[in-house]
């Protein structure tokens, strides 16, 4: 049995999960957020109980200290020789990792490159792998990049129709993210189907607080809601989707803000915050929309019409469609996002089936017998294919 430790670092926290492999049997699981603040949160599950804890964690390197020492403190290893690989994720690979990658100083270089592109997310990856080589010496680190299972992409989908030199001078291109999340549900969706994923067309739809859609057509990404950034795709929590960018000058000019500030906001006050006013949680918009709060409805609804307007063009693009994938915080959860959404897919001939809807976060088929397209809710599990891909590159 191998202990492997999937970690998820952001800008101020870190996502872990120890698992055993090859079960996926899952050892802890926890966060610390708030990193760099005197009253950071630290959380940890033991044997299904959460344990938290306010403390202060200056940086990254402290915060996998904490981690590494208290796993030892509570005996759930008896020494950290025990955990044999670690498995990270990394937001942008770029064009260069097409596939996950063991971590030595040549990848440590290119990941460092590709910081321009991920300015908040790839400088805290590289904090936490730096940390974990610290504290682990001699075990092996792998990179598990978000954009790398849609390198598959055909020029025509990932280039923008701008200056030509913008992709060979700053590698402007369309990279897509989630692609962990997208990789697993379409492989779990063809082991359900007893099917190989070469011989299916998949549209995988990963709704969270972060929301973006793939076309897998055998086997392979075609296209991706996603681009260079994940500001691009359907309105999210928080995030816009797509806008017209001349809508970026325009409110500089009248409200008097950079650029960058109009940035912001688009990612982190717009999409449901943004239109409903108030809420960034589905859970809160479905409460008020019962109520009878038009904006809540207008926001939900902003973003159905344009997840199904991705779906009709992937639907296109690929020359059909076998299976639709509902996976994420919402996809996964929310019984009346999916409902809306096969609703307003009619056309495909896809019919809902009510009774099987009714489910929450466990894998299930959604449609009736005669549905020509399936769907199906998969639970996504990032941590498991990073710790998959870990044990696969790192050859344990
Ligand atoms: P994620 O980013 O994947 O963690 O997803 C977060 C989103 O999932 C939030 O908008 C949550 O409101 C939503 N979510 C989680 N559970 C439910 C639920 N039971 N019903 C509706 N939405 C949910």
């Amino acid at each position: 049995m191998l202990k492997i430790m999937a970690v998820n670092a952001g800008s101020s926290s870190l996502k872990f999960k120890l698992m055993n492999m090859p079960e996926e049997s899952v050892i802890t699981e926890g966060v610390i957020e708030r990193i760099g603040a005197e009253d950071a949160y630290y959380t940890i599950k033991i044997n299904g109980n959460k344990q938290k804890q306010v403390l202060p964690v200056r940086n990254h390197s402290e915060a996998v200290n904490l981690l590494l020492n208290d796993l030892v403190g509570k005996n759930i290893v008896a020494s950290l020789m025990e955990i044999k690989g670690i498995g990270h994720r990394i937001v942008q690979g770029g064009a260069y990792f097409s596939d996950s990658a063991l971590i030595t100083p040549k990848a440590i270089e290119i990941i460092r490159d590709y910081c321009s592109l991920a300015p908040l997310h790839n400088p805290a990856n590289l904090i936490a792998i730096e940390a974990f080589q610290n504290a682990l010496p001699g075990v092996p680190n792998v990179a598990v990049f978000d954009t790398s299972f849609h390198q598959t992409m055909e020029p025509e989908a990932y280039m923008y129709a701008v200056p030509y030199e913008w992709y060979t001078k700053y590698n402007i291109r369309k990279y897509g993210f989630h692609g962990t999340s997208h990789k697993y549900v379409s492989h779990k969706i063809a082991e359900v189907l007893g099917k190989p994923l070469a011989d299916l067309k998949v549209i995988t739809l990963h709704i969270g607080n972060g929301a973006s859609i793939a076309a897998i057509k055998n086997g392979k990404v075609v296209d991706t809601s996603m681009g260079l950034t994940p500001l691009e795709g359907i309105p999210m929590g928080t995030r816009s989707g797509n806008i017209d960018p001349t809508i970026v000058e325009f409110i500089c000019n009248k409200e008097h803000l950079s650029v960058s500030q109009v940035l912001a906001i688009l990612n982190k006050k717009s999409g449901y915050l943004g239109v409903s006013g108030f809420w960034n949680d589905s859970r809160d918009l479905e409460e008020e929309v019962a109520k009878g709060n038009a904006r809540c409805r207008l926001a939900l609804d902003v973003q159905y019409k344009r997840i199904v307007d991705y779906i009709g063009s992937y639907y296109l693009y690929m020359g059909g469609l076998d299976v639709l994938v509902f996976t994420a915080g919402i996809g996964e959860n929310s019984i009346s996002f999916r409902k809306d959404i096969i609703n307003r897919l009619g056309a495909l001939g896809i019919v809902l089936d009510e009774e099987a809807n009714n489910t929450r976060g466990k894998i299930k088929e959604i449609t009736k017998p005669e549905s020509k397209v399936r769907a199906f809710i998969v639970p996504t599990d990032e941590e498991v294919m990073i710790a998959r891909d870990t044990v696969r590159l790192a050859n344990l």
